[in-house]
């Protein structure tokens, strides 16, 4: 089941929520930085850990840790691209981030999973050409998976987005 809502990712009881982070993997602003405020410090020590490992998270990966203080178990922190006129591979790196969120989910055993509009607020990512690689990275690995992932959730922070989704999936507001 495909989903769109209007609110806040830290606010959803789902077992995994995804954060649009950075490659440093050491908080942000927008939803990185309200996963990290409303999560805890836990959040950001095992990002810490994640990091001198393997040195961050590259743009289009995905990592996971513990979701600390939030209702969700599991943070899946992935890395969009910064929009640059579309000319560095951007789409296919947006594709990538959500397909390889959806992939560390099944390997954790994760049924349920929202993410947040990722690339389209800092990285200024056009809004309707990002919510149509975002549904088409899903629908792909629906297709695929069919039912391994029994809700995926869209949670739109601005009206902007949730209209284009809203419409893109034909649901009514
Ligand atoms: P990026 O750097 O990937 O663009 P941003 O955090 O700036 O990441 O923005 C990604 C999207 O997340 C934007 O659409 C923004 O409106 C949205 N956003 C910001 N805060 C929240 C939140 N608390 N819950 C859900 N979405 C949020």
């Amino acid at each position: 089941m495909i989903q769109v809502i209007k609110g806040d990712i830290t606010k959803i009881e789902v077992e995994a929520i995804v954060n649009a982070a950075n490659t440093s993997l050491l908080g942000g602003g927008g939803v990185d930085g309200a996963i990290h405020r409303m999560g805890g410090k836990s959040i950001l020590e095992e990002c810490q850990k994640i990091r001198s490992k393997q040195g961050g998270c590259k743009v289009g990966e995905a990592v996971i840790t513990t979701a600390g203080k939030l209702p969700a178990k599991f943070v899946i922190h992935t890395v969009g691209p910064v929009w640059n006129k579309g000319g560095n591979n951007e789409e296919h790196l947006l594709y990538s981030a959500y397909s390889n969120c959806l992939k560390l989910a099944i390997l954790n055993n994760i049924t349920s999973i929202s993410f947040p509009n990722i690339s389209t607020g800092i990285y200024k990512f056009p809004k309707e050409k990002a919510a149509k690689i975002a549904i088409k990275a899903i629908t792909d690995f629906v297709e695929i998976n069919h039912n391994a992932i029994k809700r995926i959730i869209f949670v739109c922070f601005d009206d902007e987005n949730y209209t284009i989704y809203s419409n893109l999936l034909n649901i009514e507001k």
